[in-house]
């Protein structure tokens, strides 16, 4: 049948509303007028918008910049159909575990036996892909193994949050708008250019994905195909997350054959003030200082620089970090995270656990708890910056100089009897 013209159409719509109409009125001759039909309508569709005027308007604001930078109005309109602020995001950030657990519980978990034997696995599952990428990259294949555990458990848990969804919820508002922003801008780019289904794009709550949780800008910065298969597919694919976060590393100057680090023994009397990984000495003057092996040797008198972790300060075990400890940190930058990281390489390979025991009867400070430490160090004459809940190198500095003015070991590491202490000497001035 040949196309009809809007006319043809609107006459035939008419011939049948009058049959209809003769087929329905009686002959009489003064009919009344007919009722007024109403047809009823679809529901008018939901309003748009997430409910949050402020998110609408970030997005709004969004669409503009995205196609500007050559997204297209079906990408993003796709990526964005429906969503809303996540609002179990803001505690997840304020919560994290590199940043809130005592150390020896965070590590309890990171290097826990179950890991270890599962990391062991994985090595001889994927030895062929690993001896490549190690080959190639200069990144040992353990290193590999332990951000892979430590990122989502071997690619178990990849995050269950909608990537568009995470990203803009940080993007909007809140703290980490810096971070967020760009990368949703790259996140839609990912979705245009790598054509994954939108059911695949799941994300942590950070906006991190894949096995190995690359940033949608680190994708385009290091992602690469490590089966051969012509895509990249982080999510799907161990030896794409693995050949990518190798990339990474190898791009931020991993020192091939040196270790992450080690764990030493130190001296009675050490100038604890010295310990702090922003202290670079080489092994030499470390050596010089008392500083040997945990097993008791001297250390190699090498002129290559190190710092000297204290995770737990002066009563917990000590770590000698090296440059490679660095690059750990351009993954995720918290020391407790690289330290993880380097032990739990070292298990899968046979190494030794930690020889000095933990300081396990300490507790963790409260957020609230550590404002009043800050708090209480400023009263006091120390600078220990902005009451922000986090022991920043500032806050670090500042205790060292109260436990120095205590004549205490100045290890910079907070406890419960220092708060104690603080809080009793800030009451009296
Ligand atoms: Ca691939």
């Amino acid at each position: 049948m040949p196309a009809l013209t809007g006319l043809q159409r609107l006459a035939v719509l008419c011939g049948t509303l009058v049959a209809v109409a003769c087929a329905t009125t009686a002959p009489k001759p003064a009919p009344p007028p007919a009722p007024v039909v109403t047809i009823p309508l679809p529901p008018p569709p939901a309003p748009p918008g997430s409910g949050d005027p402020k998110f609408d308007a970030f997005l709004a604001d969004a669409r503009q910049t995205a196609l500007a930078q050559g997204i297209t109005k079906e990408t993003f309109d796709a990526a964005t159909a429906g969503i809303a602020p996540i609002a179990s995001i803001a505690s997840m950030n304020a919560n994290q575990p590199e940043f809130s657990k005592p150390i020896w519980s965070y590590l309890d978990s990171a290097v826990s036996a179950r890991r270890i034997a599962d990391a062991k696995l994985m090595l001889a599952r994927y030895g062929d892909v690993l001896a490549r990428i190690e080959a190639s990259s200069g990144v040992p294949k353990d290193i590999l193994v332990a951000i892979w555990g430590m990122e989502t458990d071997f690619g178990s848990d990849t995050g269950g949050f909608n990537m568009f969804a995470a990203l803009a919820t940080l993007a909007y508002d809140g703290p980490r708008g810096d971070y967020a922003r760009p990368e949703f801008f790259a996140a839609l780019r990912l979705y245009q250019e790598q054509h994954y289904p939108l059911s695949e794009m799941v994300a942590s709550w950070a906006g991190a994905f894949g096995q190995t949780q690359f940033t949608p800008t680190t994708f385009f910065k290091y992602a690469t195909d490590g089966d051969g298969d012509g895509k990249i597919d982080l999510w799907l694919s161990a030896p794409d997350a693995l050949a990518s976060s190798a990339k990474l590393l190898a791009s931020q100057n991993w020192k091939k054959g040196e270790p992450w680090g080690y764990e030493v023994k130190l001296p009675k009397n050490f100038p604890y003030e010295d310990a702090d990984t922003d202290t670079q000495k080489t092994i030499a003057e470390w050596r010089a200082l008392g500083v040997k092996a945990a097993d008791g040797a001297l250390l190699p008198a090498s002129d290559d620089s190190a710092g000297l972790y204290l995770p737990a300060g002066a009563h917990g075990p000590a770590f000698l970090v090296l440059p490679n400890f660095n690059v750990i940190l351009k993954y995720n930058n918290a020391a407790s995270y690289a330290l993880a990281v380097g032990l739990l390489a070292d298990r899968m390979a046979g190494g030794a656990p930690v020889k000095h025991a933990w300081p396990r009867d300490e507790r963790a400070l409260s957020r609230t708890e550590r404002i009043q430490f800050q708090t209480d160090l400023g009263k006091l004459g120390f600078d220990a910056g902005m009451p922000d809940g986090v022991l920043g190198h500032k806050s670090r500095a500042a205790l060292r100089q109260y436990q120095k003015s205590k004549g205490l070991p100045a290890d910079g590491f907070a406890t419960a009897t220092l708060l104690a202490m603080l809080d009793k000497d800030a009451a009296a001035r």
